[in-house]
């Protein structure tokens, strides 16, 4: 197939071999893929952004309780403190990027309306870097659009060849390939080329390498929400390192492959059984009983 890739490297080739951007790459593999239209394709992404918005936008303006009761509100605290006299301590964007994030979260974690990118433990990530970038610097929404394709590249990529999955490869495959997604988004929504693109990614992949999954009471609540704060601001980080020429020394597919490895090792108790890590303390226990009775 003309479009498709297999692996980083080998969409840094198709890019340059045809003169094109990752997203338009990818825009041009699904409709190849699938066999719809390019703008049907477009289309798609479309809904997804417009959930990821109104998520963004419900946990501010609504109480949300979740239903396990271990987080909600968090969003707004965070948007109290940032609009109060207080002086943020990382910056008013990493504020607004962060509270997307948890936000998203509480919206999941009610059962509401979410886009699963990877997967619903870390969808905060993407919406709270995209979203909050595309407000911040009045990018319209194509653009936006375009950097949701190019996350989608290379969540394809880290799900092809390693896991998004927390039960297979800890919190370092879920929350690490969204904030590796977010990134690479970000790179090419602020102007960035293909190759730090897919380095942002390298580097947020390696930030959290070994990162264990460990949700209290098995629940997707604490401290799944903390580390979507956490992923949007590795996503954001790592995009500034590539924007400004720090690029990373191991390539993207053998730091996948390297996180694929470290998340078969981690032993069965701290890959989403709630069984270890944080899971097991002697609070997690007492607030599992007391939610499961
Ligand atoms: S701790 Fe586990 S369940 Fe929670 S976000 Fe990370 S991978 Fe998902």
């Amino acid at each position: 197939m003309k479009y498709n890739f297999t692996s980083g490297a080998e969409l840094l080739e198709k890019c340059k071999e045809l003169n094109m951007t990752i997203h338009e790459l990818c825009v041009e593999r699904e409709a190849e893929l699938t066999g719809i239209s390019k703008e049907e394709v477009r289309n798609k992404m479309r809904v997804s952004l417009n959930i990821m918005k109104e998520a963004v936008e419900k946990a501010v303006k609504e109480d949300i309780k979740s239903m396990g009761g271990l987080i909600g509100g968090e969003a707004k605290k965070l948007t109290n403190f940032r609009n109060s006299s207080a002086k943020t301590v990382s910056g008013g964007l990493m504020n607004k990027a962060m509270a997307a994030a948890m936000g998203t979260m509480e919206v999941n974690a009610s059962m509401g309306l979410i886009v699963a990118a990877p997967t619903a433990g870390s969808c905060g990530i993407l919406p709270g870097a995209i979203v909050t970038i595309g407000k911040e610097y009045d990018i319209d929404d194509e653009t936006m659009i375009d950097a949701l394709f190019t996350a989608s590249a290379i969540g394809a990529i880290i799900t092809r060849n390693a896991t998004v999955s927390g039960a297979e490869g800890g919190c370092q495959a879920e929350t690490g390939a969204a904030a590796a997604m977010a990134s690479a988004g970000v790179v090419e929504m602020m102007g960035g080329s293909p190759e730090q693109a897919v380095h942002a990614a390298s580097h947020c992949l390696q930030n959290v390498m070994g990162l264990v999954c460990d949700p209290i009471a098995g629940l997707v609540e604490v401290p799944c929400q903390g580390r979507n704060a956490i992923g949007v601001a590795n996503a954001l980080i790592s995009a500034e390192l590539c924007l400004a020429g720090i690029l990373n020394i191991i390539p993207f597919d053998e730091t996948v492959e390297a996180m694929y490895k470290v998340g078969k090792t981690l032993p069965m108790e701290l890959r989403e059984t709630a069984l270890g890590g944080v899971a097991a303390t002697c609070t997690a226990c007492s607030l599992t009983n007391k939610i499961f009775g």
